[in-house]
């Protein structure tokens, strides 16, 4: 949990954001998240009741802390896509739990929070087609799932094939890469999908989930990019989706690694490329 508070100094400290441009999220609604998830599942998660089975495919010890800072993060991704909207870009420093199902969570994401921000602000009538970049080093399964049947929501997911989940679920456009590949190779094959895609679906809101768990050093990954490459990666979404007028609204996704401060710095390229991209445009 350390990372997140750590992202949100290093930004501060390093400058790429100053405190007038950072918002509070607080807990959304417990409405908000049943626009996703099932009533019994979220309301055995909170208080605590959940089965020890269905605790450990979530992967986390459960305590009153993680609920907060689980709900917390849901609330910040709403938060950060209402403000892509207005601003037309902004970042969480949290988010990305893509592998949680409507009825039990798994691989360390409890609930979908670009789910449930996609279909509340639908809900609400600020977007209606939704386009959600899914570049965390894992298959975005549960996203995939939660909108298998609903054009008004295309999940994109490139990720190692050969990586968690085991079983994969069908996104709208799968990208599966080989094991090992590097920034070159990645960057060539994101520019051959992303403007077609933004050409074709005409997204009202991108969510773009930016894992760095495809760095070389990451402990779960089975990519080889470099901090460089994570940079390059960031600015080429970021730039592809604005210069061509669509706002994005970012999470952090995955990042695994013991070195926590070499995790920050990777989960801050992703908030250093905003700022440039958000400078460059003028937004
Ligand atoms: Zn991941």
């Amino acid at each position: 949990m350390a990372k997140f508070s750590g992202l949100y100094e290093r930004l501060l400290c390093d400058r790429i954001t100053t405190a007038d441009h950072v918002y509070q999220p607080g807990p959304p609604p417990q409405g908000w998240i049943e626009l996703v998830h099932r009533a019994e599942y979220v309301n055995a998660y909170c208080q605590g009741t959940l089965d020890p089975k269905a605790q450990r495919r979530i992967g986390l010890p459960w305590s009153p802390q993680l609920v907060q800072r689980t709900c917390t993060a849901v609330g910040g991704t709403i938060l950060t896509a209402k403000l892509a909207l207005q601003h037309g870009l902004a970042c969480n420093t949290a988010g990305g739990t893509h592998h949680a199902f409507p009825h039990y969570g798994s691989g360390f994401c409890i609930f979908n929070d670009l789910a449930v921000a996609a279909r509340l602000l639908q809900q609400q009538g600020l977007v209606q087609q939704v386009l959600i970049v899914d570049l965390d080093v894992h298959q975005g399964d549960g996203t995939a799932w939660i909108f298998q049947d609903d054009p008004s929501v295309f999940t994109f997911s490139m990720h190692c094939e050969v990586n968690f989940p085991g079983t994969k679920q069908q996104s709208d456009l799968d990208v599966p890469l080989p094991q090992g590949m590097e920034d070159d190779a990645y960057l060539q094959c994101l520019d051959a999908y992303l403007p077609g895609l933004l050409e074709q679906v005409k997204p009202d809101l991108v969510l773009y989930d930016a894992g760095v768990d495809t760095h070389q050093r990451d402990r779960l990954g089975k990519l080889a990019m470099t901090d460089t490459g994570l940079y390059r990666r960031e600015l080429q979404v970021l730039g592809t989706c604005v210069a061509a007028g669509y706002p994005v609204a970012c999470v952090i996704g995955g990042g695994y690694a013991d070195d926590l401060e070499a995790l920050i710095y990777r989960h801050s390229l992703l908030h250093r490329a905003a700022a440039a991209v958000y400078a460059q445009y003028r937004l």
